[in-house]
């Protein structure tokens, strides 16, 4: 099952137990995936526009224990009656009077989720979006998301309103405010894991490449000094130079400093790396 589908089925099971909040996220629901249809003999069919079961089986609970809805009904009926008074008109924004509150606000969201929501495995990446019939819709995802301190993004994508947020950290923030706790927990802890694991191998790959670097400069040294011995320039230099010419050859592995160290008198780092470059310097000048 993908991680979206998970959220969906945990948002699925959470019921709000305060009218208010049955109310929100059920008008989010018709909002931003209901469909009302009449037929000819007065009965009216209340369906989603989805092909995900724990909004479909979510819709009809709360069209149920909030309107008193159930399979058959007649547009004549008292409870349509009330439900479509309540819902006003699907295709523009929620009323801001169902989102007074902050556990409204919450049950918003929650139902804008379950009827056009997605998120990405968070192995693969940070993405939640909310596709929105139009961009009242959008506008208004975007307002109730500031509201949690959470910024979310509009773009239009294939004529489509899409509100969007990047941010892990913000992600984890939204499914925490809309109810999916446990969802929350598994999405924070491969979100942590992936953020170390990525500082690590970033910090392995410097390094590995530092000592890359060291390795051929050091290799390149004895290349030279090799060079100078075998054409007999090294017997030919100051002392101080070949002195630090064979202490290389004996001691490859010896750091700048180890190596000036061994001088006599020692030397410093940057007076060792003198003395290799120079002797560097020379044998680049007899290669040529
Ligand atoms: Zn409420």
């Amino acid at each position: 099952m993908s991680f979206s589908s998970e959220v969906k089925e945990e948002l699925a099971k959470v019921l709000p137990q305060a009218r208010h909040c049955r109310l929100a996220e059920i008008s989010a629901i018709m909002h931003f995936a209901g469909q009302i249809g009449a037929n000819g003999d007065g009965s009216v069919a209340i369906g989603f526009s989805t092909s995900g079961s724990s909004l479909i089986k979510k819709g009809f609970t709360l069209l149920e224990i909030t309107f008193n809805i159930g399979k058959s009904l007649k547009s004549s009926d008292p409870e349509f009656e009330a439900f479509t008074r309540a819902m006003g008109d699907c295709y523009d924004k929620v009323s801001d009077l169902v989102l007074k509150s902050s556990c409204c606000k919450r049950a918003f969201l929650r139902g804008a989720f379950l009827a056009s929501g997605s998120v990405s495995d968070p192995g693969k990446g940070y993405h939640l979006e909310f596709v929105c019939r139009n961009d009242a819709q959008a506008d208004q995802i975007v307002k109730v998301c500031s509201d949690f301190e959470i910024p979310a993004r509009m773009t239009v994508r294939r004529g489509e309103n899409i509100v969007y947020v990047k941010e892990g950290e913000m992600i984890g923030e939204l499914l925490s405010v809309m109810g999916a706790q446990n969802s929350y927990m598994d999405f924070e802890n491969r979100r942590i894991y992936k953020d170390v694991s990525n500082t690590v191998n970033r910090r392995v790959n410097c390094e590995t490449s530092n000592i890359r670097k060291t390795v051929t400069a050091a290799s390149r040294q004895l290349d030279d000094i090799r060079y100078l011995e075998e054409h007999g320039i090294l017997q030919t230099l100051p002392d101080t130079l070949r002195e630090a010419a064979y202490g290389r050859l004996e001691h490859p592995d010896a750091t700048l400093s180890e190596l000036g160290a061994m001088m006599d008198p020692p030397v410093g780092k940057s007076g060792i790396n003198h003395r290799l470059a120079k002797l560097s310097e020379i044998a680049g000048k007899r290669y040529n």
